[in-house]
């Protein structure tokens, strides 16, 4: 298990297995060196229980770099329910998993990630208090992070065609959003007020139609929405699509979307580079769902200060891009080395107190 290829010094990978509920979950917490654990929990059926520990060692170094790169104070963490999960069994599953999330005592924190809702969260917060996207308060940012992720997905779709394409706004820009969930929609709508143009997949046919009813996006079949010829890609499905095919392929000038983990392969990533592709690393990109929910947590979660942090974003993108083209180094690699400094950093800080 140490030598698992995604092991990457976590601190603590807990196997929780609940015989009462049927609850089998994974818990991950990669870094509390800048604060306690935090990331979402995923409810997926997975082909199979090695897949699911991948995902959660991924995962949560993933929220690891997230945090640090977005300067929280808070470390990484993220949880998978193994899936399906009957929905007459829903409610005690979710109930069983806060009681695992509360041994940890709140060096982990969860929230919602894909297959998992507010209102689950809410049953979780039943059994333990670490957790947050519960609700939001007039005047407030809180409940679902994903308006926030979308936001900052759009303000970093923004600093990646300034640099890129050299354009100012997204008005007659096309864009292909893969997914049209929580974020994925978010985002149409972002976009769609911004005057680009949407061309939009998913699954799930019904999402579609909303999308084109509600943004006139044009809609096309799930195998080729990531090679479309439009000028930006947004993978904003599941994890792993940009793999070493895809990137081959893309015919967008910017990668810029919320998944998390969307290079299959470090290789994916320099066929992209190479040839000329933007990619915004995702853990930098979608960063506006966590900043919402740090808000929550610590209470300062005033949502015209919580919209102000997202949009810094955009900054942070036009540094790391930046420094990829001075550099000559692609972009996840900027992205992966000056999170790891600040872990080291504080990581260094913690032993020495
Ligand atoms: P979601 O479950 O609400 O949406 C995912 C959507 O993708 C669904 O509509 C699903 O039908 C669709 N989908 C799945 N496979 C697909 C495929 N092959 N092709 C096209 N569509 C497909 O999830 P979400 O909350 O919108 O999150 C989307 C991604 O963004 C995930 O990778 C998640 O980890 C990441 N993310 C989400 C947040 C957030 O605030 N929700 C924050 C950071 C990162």
């Amino acid at each position: 298990m140490f030598d698992h290829p995604d092991f990457d010094a976590h601190e603590k990978v807990l196997f929780v297995n609940d015989a009462a509920t049927g609850l089998r979950a994974i818990i991950a917490v990669h870094s509390t060196a800048l604060g306690a654990a935090a990331g979402g929990c995923r409810l997926w059926s997975y082909a199979a229980d090695a897949d699911a520990l991948t995902d959660a060692l991924r995962l949560s170094r993933g929220m690891s770099y997230k945090n640090a790169m977005a300067d929280l104070p808070m470390g990484g963490g993220k949880s998978v329910i193994l899936g399906p999960v009957a929905s007459e069994k829903r409610e005690a599953v979710l109930e069983a998993f806060g009681r695992a999330v509360d041994t940890l005592s709140g060096q982990y924190i969860t929230a919602e990630d894909v297959g998992v809702s507010v209102a689950d969260m809410q049953i979780v917060a039943r059994t333990t208090k670490h957790v947050s996207g519960l609700s939001a308060a007039a005047g407030k940012s809180g409940g679902d992070p994903s308006p926030f992720t979308a936001r900052g997905v759009r303000v970093g779709i923004e600093s990646a065609v300034r640099a890129r394409l050299g354009r100012t706004e997204l008005a007659g820009l096309s864009v292909a959003v893969q997914g049209l969930g929580h974020v994925g929609m978010y985002l149409c709508q972002e976009l769609n007020e911004m005057g680009a143009n949407l061309i939009v997949a998913d699954i799930n046919p019904a999402r579609v139609s909303e999308a084109q009813m509600r943004f006139g996006a044009v809609g096309v079949s799930v195998d080729d929405i990531l090679t479309q010829p439009v000028d930006v890609v947004a993978p904003c499905a599941l994890g792993g699509t940009i793999t070493e095919y895809v990137a081959r392929y893309i015919r967008a000038s910017v990668v810029a979307g919320a998944a998390n983990n969307q290079l299959l392969t470090a290789e994916a990533g320099r066929i992209l580079g190479e040839r000329g592709v933007l990619y915004a690393p995702d853990y930098v990109i979608n960063a506006g769902g966590i900043i919402m929910v740090q808000g929550e947590i610590s209470g300062d979660n005033d949502a015209d200060l919580i919209r102000a942090r997202v949009d810094a974003i955009g900054p942070r993108l036009d540094a790391i891009f930046a420094t990829a083209k001075s550099d000559n180094v692609i972009t996840n690699e900027v992205a992966d080395s000056m999170a790891r400094v600040k872990l080291d950093a504080a990581r260094r800080m913690r032993a020495r107190i």
